[in-house]
């Protein structure tokens, strides 16, 4: 670490700028935001600086620099294009253990100005130690993008309570929980939508009744069909909180990796045929946990509400009253059509598309066949591995030209995506052949035949 990141309490205190142009603005700007007391210092001050002096505590001294201008000073930043002087004024700072930065000389300084992201209270500096300015821009445009502009009213709100719920919450752990639910939760959302003071009400209710907040949630987070990337963000924020996860056979590891390290992993997944976990145990089991007080995710492959039993889940527990969130995934057939180049719908092809599951029950699927077969659609069959060969015969008697493209995507979004493309005729000899396995996805429709040129997922 060639640089210790300490923030600089400059309010009140004297800065002294030497140099008046327009690099000297920039760094102006900052320290006039800090609050410092500055004095520029330049033979030529430029008129864009002149203008902020009237309202801004700037003194402007329009001269060459003189050794006793850093007197009483705390910061001094020289700014000029004239080497010598920008020599001179690090020079004598340094001699005088007066914090220096020489605009664009690394080796002058003995501060830097970091990129900085402020949601005052809250403020993140970056830097790169002079190395790759452009990288920490690019950092800090990334961390812009992803914190709520009100971030820093939820640090002020919670700066103003502190000291209540420290003498409220004698229990550290109990306070760090609640802390966490005030940021995370309804009352952070409320300050993001500038409800300030429904935001304090409710902190000062919950505060006057603690044990309101022993009731746990439910998270039914969609985990999108494999690769992690797919995940949103609000995924992946519930999946870092969780205490307890009950997750599905669909979860990718990479997916599942991502969970919070402490937190406790259930596998309550089925394969076809064996149902070692009843879907009414699953949904016992997420309100016991929840009615404990434990923060509980269930982690779905694609999204909760496609073919995934989520309304279920979630029925049992708002009969019980139990507080639960739902978030979307990217279900299978977004997935794997994008990752295989095969829009779903096309203007030119297709101006609908359907989901359907091609689970058979008692080895036949009851489906309505006559309404299938209609042009202009794609098909997307979940579940349809093993009735594969039945769907594609029950298309052809029903009308569809055995010409009918269609492919099956093999683990689609994954490292191990394999698709198979051919028609109503021939992809079922195809897939058999080539020992395909589950989780496949069926995709019927002209839009197929787009996969040669708008393939871009390297297998
Ligand atoms: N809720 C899930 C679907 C659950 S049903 C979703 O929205 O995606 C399970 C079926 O989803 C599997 O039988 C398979 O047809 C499909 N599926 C899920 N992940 C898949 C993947 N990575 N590749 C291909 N098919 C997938």
């Amino acid at each position: 670490m060639n640089f210790l990141p300490l923030f600089h309490d400059l309010r009140g205190r004297r800065c002294v700028m030497v140099g008046g142009g327009e690099i000297a603005l920039r760094k102006l700007r900052q320290l006039i935001a800090a609050g410092a007391a500055i004095e520029v210092i330049a033979p030529e001050i430029s008129p864009s600086i002149r203008n902020l002096a009237p309202e801004q505590p700037l003194t402007l001294t329009c001269r060459k620099f003189e050794d006793s201008d850093l007197n009483g000073a705390v910061l001094v930043i020289a700014a000029t294009n004239d080497t010598a002087v920008n020599r001179r004024v690090s020079e004598l700072a340094q001699a005088s253990n007066i914090a220096v930065n020489v605009v664009d000389s690394p080796e002058l300084c003995s501060v830097i100005f970091p990129s900085i992201v402020d949601r005052s209270p809250i403020q993140i500096a970056i830097s790169s130690a002079g190395t790759a300015p452009v990288l920490a821009r690019m950092l800090r445009t990334r961390l812009e993008s992803s914190m709520p502009a009100a971030y820093g009213k939820l640090a002020a709100l919670a700066g103003k309570y502190r000291e209540q719920v420290k003498h409220k919450i004698a229990d550290g752990i109990s306070r760090k929980a609640f802390w966490e639910d005030v940021f995370d939760g309804d009352i952070a959302e409320l300050v993001y939508a500038e409800k300030i003071s429904e935001a304090e009400s409710r902190i000062q209710q919950k505060l006057s009744n603690p044990t309101s907040n022993k009731l746990g949630e439910v998270y039914l987070v969609g985990g999108g069909p494999g690769d992690p990337d797919l995940l949103t963000f609000r995924a992946l924020r519930l999946m870092q909180k969780a205490d307890i996860v009950l997750y599905d056979r669909l979860v990718s590891k990479e997916v599942l990796a991502l969970v919070r390290r402490d937190a406790v992993l259930i596998y309550v997944g089925k394969t076809a045929g064996d149902h070692p976990v009843t879907q009414d145990n699953i949904n016992e089991k997420l309100a016991e946990f929840a009615l404990q007080g434990k923060r509980v995710l269930r982690l779905k492959g694609g999204d909760p509400f496609i073919f995934g039993r989520g309304g279920e889940e979630i029925s049992h527990l708002a009969e019980q009253g139990i507080p639960f969130q739902v978030v979307p995934g990217i279900t299978a057939a977004s997935g794997c059509a994008s990752y295989a180049g095969m829009p779903l719908t096309h203007r030119d092809f297709a101006q609908s598309v359907r989901f359907i599951t091609g689970h058979l029950k008692e080895n036949s699927l009851d489906l309505n066949w006559q309404d299938l077969v209609s042009p202009n659609q794609t098909l997307v069959f979940y579940m349809g591995l093993s009735g594969l060969e039945s769907i594609c015969r029950e298309l052809i008697r029903h009308g569809k030209a055995p010409e009918t493209p269609a492919a099956l995507i093999e683990k689609g979004t994954t490292v191990n995506q394999r698709v198979f493309v051919g028609d109503l005729k021939t992809l079922p000899e195809m897939v058999r052949d080539a020992n395909a396995k589950a989780p496949t996805l069926i995709i019927v429709g002209d839009v197929v035949k787009l996969h040669e040129k708008l393939s871009w997922f390297k297998q």
